[in-house]
């Protein structure tokens, strides 16, 4: 009788594994405000209806943050730009 007691562990353990891989999914689902279904909350879209979805964690960058990040890369970049331009000049000379 070994034998089904080892079978019936491995049965116990798939499923707990499947249980805990359910509250998994679980946490990440939302219901679509367009027609009620299951969605994972990372959609954008509505696998369902096809209806816009604002995904959970999604904060739009607000524009004054855009600009300094946009002018600090600029920035970088001009100075690599400038960094390989005097390598260049100065390994010719
Ligand atoms: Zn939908």
């Amino acid at each position: 009788m070994k034998k089904s007691t080892v079978y019936e562990d491995r049965e116990e353990k798939e499923r707990r594994r499947r249980e805990r891989a359910e509250a998994r999914m679980a946490r990440h689902t939302v219901l679509c405000p367009h027609c009620g279904k299951e969605v994972l909350d990372h959609m954008t879209k509505c696998p369902h209806c096809g209806g816009e979805l604002t995904p959970a964690g999604y904060r739009p960058m607000d524009a004054k943050k855009m600009k300094i990040l946009k002018y600090v890369l600029y920035g970088v970049f001009i100075a690599a730009a400038v960094a390989v331009a005097v390598v260049i000049i100065v390994g010719r000379l």
